[in-house]
C-alpha cells in the first residue's frame, strides 16, 4: 500500500517532486532559470499519463455518450464574457500577508487550515477508541455521543458559519477578526503580525491588438466552461442536438493563485476537462444525481479502492448554483477536492443572454415551449488527476531479498508505456528476436525497448514509470517462441506464448466496468 500517508504535505512535496524530475514525468517551468512558481512541463513520461488520463476522460463522456459532443474553444475570449460570467467583479480571493515573514496566504485557507486541524482531533479520537474498544466499536454512535468530539463538531461549526458568512458578505474585516480570534499563526514566523485582508482578482490580463490600433484587455481564460456556454447555440444548431444534451472540451486555464507552493495541486496554468450537461427546467436536481454518481464510477472504474474518494456536498452555495459537491480524493496530505459537480441553474446561458443581446434559448418540440435550458457542470482539474493518481501510485517497498524498490502502482490504463521488451542479453540474436515482439506490439500498444544494464536494474526502472508488463526475452525464445511475462506489482512471472502477448496485455489494461 501507499506509504505516504503518515506524511506531512511538505515531505511528501519533497518526495514526489523528487521523483517527478527524476523518472521524466514532471519539471519545473523553466528549469534552468530555476522555475516559475506554480508553473510547471511534463516531461516524457508526464506527457503519457496526462494523456492517457485526458483520453480516459474523453472517451468516458463523449464516446460513450451520443448525447455528448466535443468542442475545443479559443483560450481567448471576447471580453464581455468574463463580465457576463462575474469573473471581472468577483473572482478574487482573499489575501492576507504576514508583516514579519512577507508571506502571502489566502485568509479563508488558513482558517480552513485550522478547521482541518480540528477534524484531524476528531479523526485521532476516533482511532483511540476504535483500538480500545475492537469489535464492538460503534463509530456512528461514538462520534454523536461522545463529549469532546461534539465540542470539536461544534467548534468546526462555529467557525464555518463565521467564515461562510462574511465571505458571502464580502465582510473582509470579519475573517481578519476571526483569523484573530483563533490565534492562527504565520507558519514561517509563527507571528500574528497580519495585514488587513484585501480582495485579490485571479485572472491574468494582457492586450490584444497594438496600442497604435486601440489596444483592448484580454484576459487568459480561469476555466474552459465559458468557451462552451458561448457556443451553445452554435453547437446545438449545427449538431441538431435535442435536450438532454451535452458539450464536453478539455483545456488550460489560468488563475493567478495566491497560494502556490502545492506542487501541481494549484497551479497557475493548468488543464481543465469540463462538461456542460443542458436540461429542461425542473428536471436539473434529478440530472446532478445522475451526474455525481456518474462521475464517481469514473474514477472507481479505474481500479483505486473506493475508500479514497468522497463527497463533499456543499452548504454555502455559489449564488448561481442550486446544488453543488466536490469529489474528494484522499490525498497525502488528506482529503481535497479533486473534481466539481454544480448545478448551475440557467445563470450562464442568461447572462450571456443578455451581455450579447443573443436569445440563447431551446425550443422543446415535447412541451412546444422554449426555455433557457438549465446546466449541470461537472470539472476536473486533469493535472489534480494526474496528482492524484501520481501520489496514490508512489510505493516504497522492502522485498524478501531484503532489497528496496519503488513501483509506480499505478492503473494499467493510464500507465506511460502498456509493456517493456527486454532481451536479457544484447547478443545471440535476442536484440533482434524483442525488436520483432516490438514490431507487432507497438502499432497498438506503447512498448519500450531496453537492452542496457543487468535485467534487474531495467526491472527497477519500469516499475518506477509505472509499466505493468516486462516482457523478457531469452535464449528459449528463439527455440519455442515463449518469453517471460513480469507483473509489475506481484513480480511474479510467466511463461507465455509470443502469440499470446497481445490479448495478455489487452486484458491488463482493460478498466473495471
Ligand atoms: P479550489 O477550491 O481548489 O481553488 P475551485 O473550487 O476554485 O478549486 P473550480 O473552479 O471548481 O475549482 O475548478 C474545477 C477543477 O479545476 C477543480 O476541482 C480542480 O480539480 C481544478 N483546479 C482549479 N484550480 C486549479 C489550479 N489552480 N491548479 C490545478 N487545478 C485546479
Amino acid at each position: 500500500m501507499n506509504n505516504f500517508k503518515t506524511m506531512n504535505q511538505e515531505e511528501f512535496f519533497k518526495k514526489i517532486t523528487a521523483h517527478a524530475k527524476e523518472y521524466g514525468f514532471i519539471f519545473p517551468s523553466s528549469d534552468i532559470y530555476d522555475g516559475l512558481a506554480a508553473v510547471y512541463d511534463y516531461g516524457q513520461n508526464g506527457v503519457e499519463l496526462k494523456k492517457n488520463i485526458r483520453e480516459y476522460w474523453w472517451k468516458a463522456m463523449v464516446q460513450m455518450h451520443e448525447n455528448i459532443v466535443g468542442l475545443d474553444a479559443a483560450i481567448f475570449m471576447h471580453p464581455t464574457v468574463w463580465k457576463a460570467s462575474g469573473h471581472v467583479d468577483a473572482f478574487n480571493d482573499p489575501m492576507i500577508d504576514n508583516k514579519d515573514s512577507k508571506k502571502r496566504y489566502r485568509a479563508d485557507v488558513l482558517v480552513e487550515d485550522y478547521m482541518a486541524k480540528i477534524e484531524e482531533k476528531i479523526n485521532k479520537e476516533v482511532e483511540k477508541a476504535k483500538k480500545r474498544f475492537g469489535d464492538a466499536f460503534n463509530e456512528e454512535q461514538f462520534v454523536t455521543t461522545n463529549a469532546r468530539v461534539l465540542e470539536w463538531k461544534k467548534e468546526i461549526e462555529t467557525i464555518s458559519h463565521r467564515l461562510y458568512g462574511a465571505m458571502e458578505k464580502n465582510d473582509l474585516a470579519d475573517i481578519k477578526k476571526l483569523i484573530e480570534d483563533l490565534g492562527i499563526v504565520c507558519p514561517i514566523s509563527g507571528t500574528r503580525n497580519w495585514t488587513d485582508v484585501r480582495q485579490f482578482n485571479l485572472m491574468f490580463a494582457t492586450q490584444i491588438g497594438s496600442l497604435a490600433e486601440g489596444a483592448n484587455t484580454v484576459y487568459l481564460r480561469p476555466e474552459t466552461a465559458q468557451g462552451i456556454f458561448v457556443n451553445y447555440l452554435n453547437v446545438q444548431k449545427t449538431g441538431r442536438m435535442k435536450i438532454p444534451f451535452g458539450i464536453a472540451q478539455t483545456g488550460k486555464a489560468f488563475r493567478n493563485e495566491i497560494v502556490a507552493r502545492q506542487f501541481i495541486f494549484r497551479m497557475r496554468e493548468f488543464e481543465q476537462m469540463e462538461m456542460q450537461f443542458f436540461v429542461r427546467p425542473g428536471t436539473e436536481i434529478e440530472w446532478f444525481k445522475k451526474w455525481k454518481e456518474e462521475r464517481l464510477k469514473w474514477h472507481l472504474s479505474l481500479g483505486i479502492p473506493a475508500e479514497n474518494y468522497r463527497f463533499h456536498d456543499h452548504e454555502k452555495l455559489a449564488h448561481y448554483a442550486n446544488a453543488a459537491t466536490d469529489i474528494e480524493f484522499n490525498f497525502p496530505f488528506g482529503f481535497k477536492e479533486l473534481e466539481g459537480v454544480h448545478s448551475r441553474t440557467d445563470y450562464d446561458l442568461s447572462r450571456h443572454a443578455e451581455f450579447s443581446g443573443k436569445k440563447l434559448q431551446y425550443f422543446d418540440p415535447e412541451t412546444n415551449e422554449s426555455y433557457t435550458p438549465y446546466v449541470i457542470e461537472t470539472s476536473i482539474g486533469l493535472d489534480r488527476m494526474f496528482l492524484a493518481m501520481f501520489s496514490y501510485a508512489y510505493t516504497e517497498e522492502k522485498l524478501e531479498d531484503g532489497s528496496e524498490r519503488v513501483v509506480m502502482k499505478l492503473p494499467p490504463i493510464l500507465a506511460p508505456y502498456k509493456v517493456a521488451i527486454l532481451p536479457l542479453v544484447k547478443k545471440d540474436g535476442l536484440p533482434e528476436k524483442a525488436r520483432e515482439i516490438m514490431d507487432n506490439l507497438q502499432y497498438d500498444f506503447m512498448c519500450q525497448y531496453e537492452e542496457k544494464d543487468s535485467i534487474g536494474k531495467r526491472y527497477r526502472r519500469q516499475d518506477a514509470i509505472g509499466t505493468p508488463l516486462c516482457v523478457t526475452v531469452d535464449n528459449q525464445t528463439l527455440e519455442d517462441n515463449t518469453v517471460t511475462v513480469r507483473d509489475r506489482d506481484t513480480m511474479e512471472q510467466i511463461r507465455v506464448n509470443v502469440d499470446e502477448l497481445h490479448e495478455i496485455i489487452r486484458k491488463k489494461i482493460s478498466p473495471k466496468r
